[in-house]
């Protein structure tokens, strides 16, 4: 049988960006339909992993912290809706050469929109956690605001409350084709079945390209592997109550992260240090192992417990974009359809901002967000 339904909203893609949009326009009153090819939250995107830095102080820019400070209310705010754990803060530490732009960064940050960190020397990380060995020019900055979030939990919890709302959501359902005439959209199933909508979001991940072969936007999409380690000693140093998570600039521009045990292990990993993939054909299962001898060869005087074999792995995307802003915009052709790409490896902690965008875009056509650094004409 092939279904023929209507909606205000078609939504592509059901993983942090979409599910949190869903959410957004749903609990505003519209009707909605979203769809995902596999069966959110999984492990085939970028979203999985059990843990997400959030970072408030941000080096990236003083342009992101207006959407982080909306963010972390919104997270809260999920927080006391559900029972699932959503955000807990241990505090990010960002350890980097002395004059590193990396610390420079946060430091603007913090000036620009009043975030509390602390600076540390080289010796005050020592002896405040003494499973750090920092080098002697090295320079601490705790932004106290740091902390983690948890994708699969906000996924779920996006989506459940997305039901309740009454947005009907189809998993495992691969949308094969969109076709807009600025006053409504149709979405194809691979199944054959059509959609309607007013309104397209198309936010699908490393897969954009997929979907928007007509504009070729310069997006890289980019392997990412993560390690979780058990230390040799000191496990309870590790644990989220003793622990920050820190990261280590350990060439200039070069960093590695680290999260606390959350339960499943320390995890860590080399920022954007992977090849170019073609999200379908990626083997997300193969591991070479000098990619866990680099990271370890990294880690081993900074963080001298985590000498040790891994003991899992996985394989996720970065969808980068070349100045490794988000995209938010209308697509340039078809002002009914918004793209959503906030990933360039550091995305997850602005989703729940970005589905409240996405509502007011789609609702009225603005936010009340600066959102000028993510058009898609800058990247054509
Ligand atoms: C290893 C790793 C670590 C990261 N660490 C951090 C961090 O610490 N902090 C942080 O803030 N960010 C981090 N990020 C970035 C962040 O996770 C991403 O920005 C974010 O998850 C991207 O979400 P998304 O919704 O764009 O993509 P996804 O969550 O992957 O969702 C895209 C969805 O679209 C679906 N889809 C695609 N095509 C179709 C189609 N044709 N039909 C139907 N469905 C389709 C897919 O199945 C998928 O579910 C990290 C990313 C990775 C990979």
């Amino acid at each position: 049988m092939f279904i023929i339904k209507k909606a205000d909203v078609l939504v592509i893609g059901l993983g942090a960006h979409g599910s949190s949009t869903v959410y957004n326009l749903a609990k505003n009153g519209m009707s909605v339909i979203g769809f995902d090819m596999y069966n959110p939250p999984h492990t085939m995107g970028s979203s999985h992993g059990k843990a997400r830095i959030i970072r408030k102080s941000y080096s990236e820019g003083s342009h992101f912290v207006p959407l982080l400070n909306r963010s972390y209310e919104l997270f809260f705010e999920l927080q006391n809706q559900t029972n699932l754990e959503i955000i807990q803060i241990i505090g990010g530490l960002m350890i980097a050469k002395k004059g590193a732009n990396s610390l420079e960064g946060i430091k603007h940050s913090s000036e620009v929109h009043n975030c509390e960190i602390e600076i540390l020397t080289s010796n005050d990380i020592k002896s405040r956690w003494e499973i750090f060995n920092p080098e002697e020019e090295m320079e601490g900055v705790l932004d106290l605001m740091g902390g983690a979030v948890f994708p699969e939990n906000v996924i779920n919890t996006n989506l459940n409350f997305s039901k309740e709302y009454g947005a009907e959501l189809h998993f495992n359902t691969k949308i094969s084709k969109w076709i807009s005439d600025d006053n409504y959209v149709t979405l194809k199933t691979e199944t054959g079945d059509t959609y309607y909508g007013d309104k397209l979001i198309i936010c699908s991940g490393a897969w954009l390209p997929n979907l928007l072969k007509d504009i070729n936007l310069p997006l890289f999409i980019e392997r990412q592997i993560l390690f979780w380690f058990d230390p040799i000693n000191n496990a309870e140093k590790f644990l989220p109550q003793n622990s920050p998570n820190h990261s280590w600039e350990y060439e200039d521009g070069k960093m590695i992260y680290i999260q606390p045990n959350f339960g499943d292990g320390i995890k860590a990993a080399i920022h954007h240090d992977g090849y170019e993939v073609d999200p379908d054909k990626l083997d997300r299962n193969k591991i070479n192992l000098n990619e866990e001898k680099k990271l370890r060869t990294i880690m081993k005087s900074y963080i001298p417990d985590l000498d040790v074999d891994s003991v899992r792995s996985a394989v996720c995307m970065y969808t980068n974009t070349p100045d490794r802003e988000f995209i938010i915009d209308f697509h340039p052709e078809y002002k009914n359809v918004l793209i959503l790409s906030p990933c360039s490896g550091h995305g997850f902690k602005f989703s729940p901002v970005i589905g409240e965008i996405a509502f007011n875009l789609i609702n009225n056509g603005k936010s009340k967000f600066s959102i000028n650094s993510f058009t898609i004409e800058r990247l054509l």
